[in-house]
């Protein structure tokens, strides 16, 4: 049997990270997230890792991940170690399923998303849009066997993670609080690998995490409803549960979270004013107050400046 066990424990001291996926430039919003964990991390005298997350390929636009390297370092965002990307990373997130597959807690599914939403149909459930679809365990084995296909990547079919009964997940999230979600009633057995083989953002988010070490993921709201499937996928993966610190959304003038699905626009760093202003901009919106205005102010000493003002306990106008 090859080596599938869990990477090394984290070392010690704070390890962050930024994870952007490469379908945009950064927009006010990821900046927003990418500021709010860098200062934590600088705050922390911790390290701040950079993860280019483009597995989603055709949703990835070429050029952008240099796009965002450089608005970071416009920004004064520097950060330490080399920057990583996923698409490199493939062997790792199959070791994973693997292993997953030898634990017996995945099965192959063959259900479209018009199976998947006639089945809720029938029992009953209307689906919302943008709503998270429960799979409704159409594929599920009465007992899971390991599997043998698992290794082949032409077989269409997807990979869930079959779900124990009553599986309520906690966790103290450093500025929101205490949080918690019943995985079967929120998502049920959710997808590693997808039928065209790609694999899904929340086993390759998981895995890399725990590769790379990271102590401390501080991140958008947007992904809340993510967290306690990853802290799931940790505990089953035998891996370490960083902490969490999920930050406020910017949202647009309807009320709609700032993406890049909805074409954000870019933030401007083509000087240092440019990216002074974006930056001043998300740190209001983090809640900093007090910062250095003044025209003269350079880059590196209105961070240091946020650094020491930087609080976990985020309070708005
Ligand atoms: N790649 C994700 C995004 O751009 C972020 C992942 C994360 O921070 O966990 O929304």
């Amino acid at each position: 049997m090859p080596n599938l066990k869990n990477p090394s424990p984290p070392p010690d001291g704070y390890r962050g990270r930024f994870a952007p996926s490469p379908t945009g430039p950064l927009h006010a919003g990821s900046l927003v997230a990418a500021l709010g964990s860098w200062l934590d991390a600088r705050k922390n005298q911790g390290k701040w890792l950079l993860r280019i997350e483009d597995l989603d390929a055709p949703r990835c636009i070429p050029g952008v991940d240099q796009e965002i390297l450089r608005q970071l370092l416009a920004c004064g965002l520097s950060w330490d170690e080399e920057p990583t990307w996923q698409s490199r990373h493939q062997e790792r997130y199959q070791k994973a399923l693997e292993r997953l597959n030898a634990l017996q807690t995945v099965y192959p599914c063959v259900c479209s998303r018009q199976t998947i939403a006639s089945a809720l149909e029938a029992q009953g459930v209307k689906i919302q849009r943008n709503q998270e679809i429960v799979y409704p365990g159409t594929c599920r084995p009465e007992h899971i066997k390991v599997s043998e296909k698992i290794a082949s990547p032409m077989t269409d079919v997807a990979w869930r993670l079959a779900l124990p009964p009553n599986l309520s997940i906690e966790f103290e999230d450093l500025a929101l609080g205490k949080q918690h979600q019943d995985l079967n009633r929120a998502v049920g057995d959710f997808v590693l690998r997808r039928r065209d083989s790609v694999f899904t953002y929340q086993l390759a988010v998981v895995v890399d995490d725990a590769e790379q070490g990271i102590t401390h993921i501080v991140r958008g709201q947007d992904l809340l409803s993510n967290t306690a499937r990853q802290i799931y996928l940790q505990k089953v993966l035998e891996y370490q549960t960083p902490a969490y610190l999920h930050l406020p959304l910017v949202l647009d003038e309807h009320g709609e979270k700032l993406s890049k699905q909805t074409s954000a626009s870019a933030i401007h760093t083509g000087n240092g004013q440019e990216a002074l202003q974006a930056l001043r901009q998300a740190a209001k919106h983090l809640g900093l107050r007090d910062l250095p205005d003044g025209k003269e102010t350079s880059i590196a000493e209105w961070l240091l400046a946020a650094t020491q003002a930087w609080n976990r306990k985020i309070t708005f106008s």
